[in-house]
This record gives structure tokens, sequence and C-alpha cells, in this order.
């Protein structure tokens, strides 16, 4: 019984894609930004708060990272190819 026991644990505490056991342990939520701001429609030319949307190779970042919000994270995604466009964020960074 005890065996099974054991077995059981282990499958619990391995994170799918060899992942490390990091915080994600208690439930914090994520919660979108935009919707606490009462934002409606995001700015292209904000790139102050794009920033923080993008990795640091211009890769815009998932929303299981972001934590924003489906409608909120299109907006994000629009604005930041919009401003990828007129240059104010760049495509990819060399490094
Ligand atoms: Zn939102």
């Amino acid at each position: 019984m005890s065996e099974q026991r054991e077995q059981r644990e282990v499958r619990e505490h391995r994170e799918p894609r060899g992942g490390f056991n990091k915080k994600r342990r208690g439930k914090r939520r994520k919660v979108c930004s935009f919707c606490v701001d009462k934002v409606k429609t995001v700015d292209y030319k904000d790139i102050n708060r794009l920033g923080r949307y993008v990795s640091e190779r211009g890769k815009i970042l998932p929303r299981r990272i972001t934590g924003n919000c489906a409608a909120h994270q299109r907006a994000v995604t629009v604005a930041i190819k919009n401003s990828r466009v007129v240059a104010l964020m760049p495509y990819t960074t060399e490094i």
C-alpha cells in the first residue's frame, strides 16, 4: 500500500517538460494588468508598457507568462506589431 502512495507522490512532484519545482506553489492568481488599470485600448506608442510584454530578444511573451486576459493579450500583440512597423520596438535584438 505504501508503495502505491509513494508512486503517486513522485508523479505529483514531477513537473511537465522537466521543469524544476519553482514557486508556483500556492495559488497566486495572475491578473491582467490592463484590466486592473481599466485600459480599453493598448497604445502602440506606449513602449514603456509594451516593453514588459516582450522578451529581451524582442519576442512577444505568451499569455501564460504575462497573465493577460485573452482580449488584452490580443490587443498587446497587435500594438507590439504596429510599433514594430513604425520602428518603436525591435523585431529581434542582436546578441
Ligand atoms: Zn485584460
